[in-house]
């Protein structure tokens, strides 16, 4: 699948399913701005060879923050002179339920989940709109269309998320700009291993969650950044306001 063509935003770049999305995008020649509030991400290019390197930008900076998106699209209309995709992936999850969470918690959880979609929107939208159209993927979550246990501000902020993707692809169509929303089952990333030791049982927590999914194990970064990565291609253009299960069934129950 060649990106080639492709200028391409992904937040929360230093970990997980984002890094693995930075990593196959440069690899099908995509030109790739990386952001994170984790210094690291300005490590990722330590691990391409020269020329990949030169298609990467890192930006360090908080997803929660005007400033942040605003300093993301200059440094992709700088350097590339457009914006064909943007990912929209940061994301954090606390293992609560509703009455459990501290109101800092539940506004952090929203805040980096849904209100950076908001930010977002604000500094690329206009940026699509003037180059003639775009694409936006949202990372959602099994959790944006079901209830699980003790995702009590997560479980919502995903919800919203498929709500927010649903609306923009309404409203900016007429822009030639697609919004889909992709939900990941379980995916082994830093943020599942800090849940599992959230709840005291980490392995018990891996197992039970590989059991429930009816495919019998959670998924790599690596699976879920090849899907990102065919919506990114034009073999995928007649998707918008898409809520794309990859969930190894998980929904199906
Ligand atoms: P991860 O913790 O490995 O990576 C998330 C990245 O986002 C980190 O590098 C982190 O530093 C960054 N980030 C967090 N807060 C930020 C902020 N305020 N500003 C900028 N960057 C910030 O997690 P992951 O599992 O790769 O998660 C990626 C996305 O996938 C998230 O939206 C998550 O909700 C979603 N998701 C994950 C799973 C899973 O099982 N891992 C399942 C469904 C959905």
């Amino acid at each position: 699948m060649d990106l080639s063509n492709k200028v391409t935003i992904v937040t929360g770049a230093a970990s997980g399913i984002g890094a693995a999305i930075v990593e196959q995008f440069l690899a099908a020649g995509a030109r790739v701005v990386a952001v994170d509030v984790d210094p690291s991400v300005e490590l990722l290019a330590n691990g391409f060879d020269a020329a990949a390197r030169e298609r990467l930008r890192t930006v360090v900076g908080d997803v929660r923050e005007s400033e942040t998106a605003r300093r993301y699209t200059a440094a992709a209309i700088e350097a590339f002179g457009r914006i064909d995709v943007l990912i929209n992936n940061a994301g954090i999850a606390i293992i609560k339920t509703i009455t459990a969470h501290t109101e800092e918690e539940w506004d952090r959880v929203f805040d980096v989940n849904v209100k950076s979609i908001f930010w977002s929107a604000k500094h690329v939208v206009p940026e699509m709109q003037s180059r003639g159209g775009g694409l936006i993927l949202n990372t959602g979550s099994i959790s944006s269309v079901v209830g699980i246990a003790a995702q009590g501000a997560y479980g919502p902020s995903k919800g919203a998320v498929i709500q927010i993707t649903r609306q923009m692809a309404i409203d900016y169509a007429k822009d030639n700009i697609r919004v889909n929303a992709v939900c990941p089952g379980t995916v082994d990333t830093p943020l599942l291993r800090r849940s599992g030791i959230e709840t005291g049982d980490p392995e018990g927590f891996i197992h039970g969650l590989a059991s429930a999914h009816p495919i019998g194990r959670i998924s790599t970064p690596a699976e879920m950044a090849s899907f990102y990565r065919f919506l990114a291609s034009d073999e995928a253009r007649f998707f918008t306001g898409a809520v794309l299960m990859i969930d190894g069934g998980f929904t199906a129950w």
